[in-house]
């Protein structure tokens, strides 16, 4: 839990503010905001590091979409997004980003446990830090899988997609897909086949385009999201 902050009016540092309530109870506490705050920050971060301090924006479209699909094509203006959606959920919400790359290096170690030699040119970050696709997908309440990340070609790249995908909607979990718009993921994609089309295509999709735009441009959008 995150550290309260030591000049703070409402616990003077001590992380806790006392919650009025009958006269015979002894009296009861609750964190204080001050606390709070770092708790979710810290959340935050561990969602994805550097999250927690990227520029905060007045409304994003994502608020409420994270418990379904989603297939979102955005550059780096995504992430005020999900930091917009992030703080506003509890400390014990469990999301986490993780890229193409990481995905194929957690079943290329599972191909170096099973003692096969490993020919990809990522190969080098391959650890037991995760032993395999389930242990890396299967936790978060929201996985969000950020493409556009592993450069150099694996002829297992989109096998490893869906099976990330499938274990996912097996789960009943939802995943959310971040493609770019200048790569996005279809027939010329690295991680594209006709299987991973299958699981993703019936999903939402949304375009959050421009640095400065908080709303998904209309030109792109191929269904229509609430926007709050
Ligand atoms: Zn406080």
């Amino acid at each position: 839990m995150g550290a309260p902050d030591l000049n703070c009016d409402l616990c003077a540092g001590t992380g806790m503010v006392e919650v009025e309530g009958p006269s015979p109870h002894p009296p009861s506490f609750r964190r204080c905001d001050c606390a709070l705050r770092k708790d979710i920050l810290q959340n935050v971060e561990r969602g994805l590091n550097g999250l927690s301090s990227v520029r905060a924006i007045p409304s994003s479209p994502l608020v409420d979409l994270e418990g379904g699909n989603l297939w979102v094509t955005s550059g780096e203006s995504f992430l005020p997004h999900l930091r917009h959606l992030a703080i506003r959920k509890p400390v014990t919400w469990n999301f986490r980003v993780v890229s193409d790359a990481e995905l194929v290096t957690a079943w290329l170690s599972t191909v170096a446990l099973k003692g096969k030699d490993i020919i990809d040119a990522d190969a080098y970050m391959v650890s037991t830090k995760f032993l395999s696709i389930p242990d890396l997908v299967v936790p978060p309440d929201l996985l969000i899988i950020r493409m556009g990340i592993k450069v150099a070609r694996n002829a297992a790249s989109s096998e490893v997609l869906a099976e990330a995908i499938s274990t996912r909607i097996h789960e009943m979990k939802p995943t959310w897909i971040w493609d770019e718009p200048d790569r996005p993921l279809n027939s010329g994609h690295l991680f594209w086949s006709d299987a991973v089309g299958r699981l993703i295509k019936p999903w939402s999709r949304l375009s959050l385009l421009g640095s400065n735009s908080n709303n998904p441009s209309p030109r792109r959008k191929r269904k229509t999201l609430r926007q709050s």
